[in-house]
């Protein structure tokens, strides 16, 4: 278990008050009807599976049940950042 800021209440909570939520910045196709079903099926199913630091979606699902994003190792579970959608996360 570990624990995790949450950038809208302001506070360590334990891990089990959240929920994964995927991989972040998976970008939508902008026009879906114009792509093919192989480039479809990798938006919706493949994701890279990345060891070692990475940027992935939580939601604070037993308090606020706001999405935000956490970058974690995936080796360690360190959480090394946590941003709301929107903030500057290039520092
Ligand atoms: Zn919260």
């Amino acid at each position: 278990m570990f624990l995790i800021h949450c950038p809208y209440c302001n506070e360590e909570r334990e891990q089990e008050e959240f929920s994964p939520a995927g991989e972040a910045f998976i970008a939508r196709p902008e026009a879906p009807e114009d792509i093919s079903d192989e480039a479809w099926a990798d938006y919706v199913f493949y994701r890279t599976n990345h060891k070692g630091d990475h940027w992935e979606q939580w939601v604070h699902s037993n308090g606020c049940r706001k999405y935000f994003m956490v970058e974690r190792s995936t080796i360690t579970h360190e959480i090394l950042k946590v941003a709301a959608f929107g903030a500057d996360i290039s520092e």
